[in-house]
């Protein structure tokens, strides 16, 4: 699959202090020594369109992309497509539609919305179908290692083994476990925290051949697979890595922690014998006025819709920007507003011929985005600057501050 074009991010002349990001198990510190960065982010489900939750996912691995590749490492940045999942089947046939076009059309949707927000485009952006083979191969490994078993028609992944590093407590794991697609009141399974990795055929549902039967893949196993094969290669299966985690980053919404991450990593070491991530990030969730923005609730802010309505794609950036990603926010009729006001004050003073010092607030900027990505206090660096601006302090170029603007926070102001 064609991912979206992509955005030039030249190397900063700028010293840049080592990104430091606060992990799901501590922090790590990324150097610029390194000369390449492995990272994977969970892509979308296309069966409802980029809502800001979305958004504020991508925009934040957006950063560590930009980061690095400004630090001259090589990012290899690899997302899927989940285009085989039951929540775009049920919505296919709700609406009457087929889940192959259902899928396209969001998808062509997300790029839109990724490259009006200026997400630096995956170098692999890879859908399951096709992945299908890959995925597989995979899956008939595990079966030959014993970490699977058949119940009815579907097959299921032994967890057991990997319960002493749940994330949560196990009777929170349960109740979370059946509200994010697991079955743990299925009679039968080994443990109820198994996850389904082979679902035999459905009658209407699209199916492929397997040793295991014809069916479809479970959702963890298909991340597992699409990461590995893009980021360590075809060899995965056969060969010995030379590290002890596979990829340097799994990224996505903290919604993705349980289960989804947990599993992965816990399929990752059945399959490879090697750890998966050496670390996870994970954005806040986006409320609505309140509440949970959520597909069942109907609540879900569109950033099509906002494109839609006239607003600019640098100001909904601005907005995501001035709330740091680790916490969950909330979005307010007022949000895009102020972000407005504040972006018209940015580029007021940056068109002045005459401006305040621009070197200081630069080491500012990269020194918050150093600890943690620390956008408010970036932000906040800004607005100062543009205080200064405006009472008539001079000295600093417009066009350093810009460029830097852009590239650190892809905000072409
Ligand atoms: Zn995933």
């Amino acid at each position: 699959m064609h991912s979206w074009p992509s955005v030039v991010v030249p190397e900063t002349r700028e010293h840049l202090p080592d990104l430091t990001l606060n992990g799901l198990t501590g922090p790590i510190t990324i150097t610029n020594q390194i000369d390449h960065f492995r990272m994977y982010v969970c892509g979308i489900t296309p069966y409802d369109a980029t809502h800001l939750g979305h958004a504020a996912t991508y925009l934040t691995f957006d950063l560590i992309n930009r980061y690095l590749t400004s630090q001259g490492i090589s990012v290899q940045f690899v997302e899927n497509i989940t285009d085989i999942d039951d929540p775009l089947f049920e919505r296919a046939a709700r609406d009457n539609q087929s889940w192959q076009e259902l899928g396209n059309s969001q998808v062509a949707l997300f790029q839109s919305d990724m490259t009006a927000l200026r997400i630096m485009p995956p170098v692999a952006y890879e859908s399951v179908t096709d992945s299908m083979s890959e995925i597989i191969l995979a899956i008939e490994k595990l079966a030959q290692n014993g970490s699977i078993y058949q119940l009815e028609s579907d097959w299921y992944f032994k967890i057991s083994d990997f319960l002493n590093e749940l994330p949560l407590a196990y009777a929170d794991a349960l109740k979370i476990f059946g509200e994010r697609g697991g079955d743990p009141e299925k009679i039968g399974k080994e443990n109820p925290l198994d996850p389904v990795i082979w679902i035999g055929n459905k009658s209407g549902e699209p199916g492929w051949d397997s040793k295991l039967g014809f069916g479809r893949p479970g959702w963890h196993i298909e991340c597992v697979v699409i990461a590995l094969a893009n980021l360590v290669g075809d060899t995965y299966l056969t060969s010995s890595s030379a590290n002890k985690y596979q990829i340097d980053l799994q990224g996505g919404g903290s919604d993705l922690i349980f289960p989804h991450h947990f599993m992965t990593a816990a399929m990752t070491k059945s399959l490879t014998g090697y750890e998966f991530a050496q670390t996870y990030l994970h954005a806040g969730m986006v409320g609505l006025d309140g509440e949970k923005m959520s597909k069942s609730k109907g609540n879900l802010v569109l950033v099509s819709n906002l494109l839609k309505s006239g607003y600019d794609a640098m100001v909904i950036r601005f907005a995501l920007l001035n709330e740091h990603f680790a916490t969950d926010r909330m979005w307010r009729d007022t949000t895009i507003q102020e972000a407005q006001n504040r972006v018209d004050l940015i580029r007021s003073a940056l068109s002045r011929n005459e401006v305040a010092p621009t070197s200081d607030t630069i080491s500012k900027i990269a020194k918050a985005l150093s600890n943690n990505l620390d956008t408010p206090t970036a932000l906040k660096a800004l607005d100062n600057w543009v205080k200064e601006t405006e009472s008539g302090a001079t000295g600093g170029s417009v066009g350093e501050l810009s460029r830097f603007l852009d590239t650190m926070l892809g905000l072409a102001l």
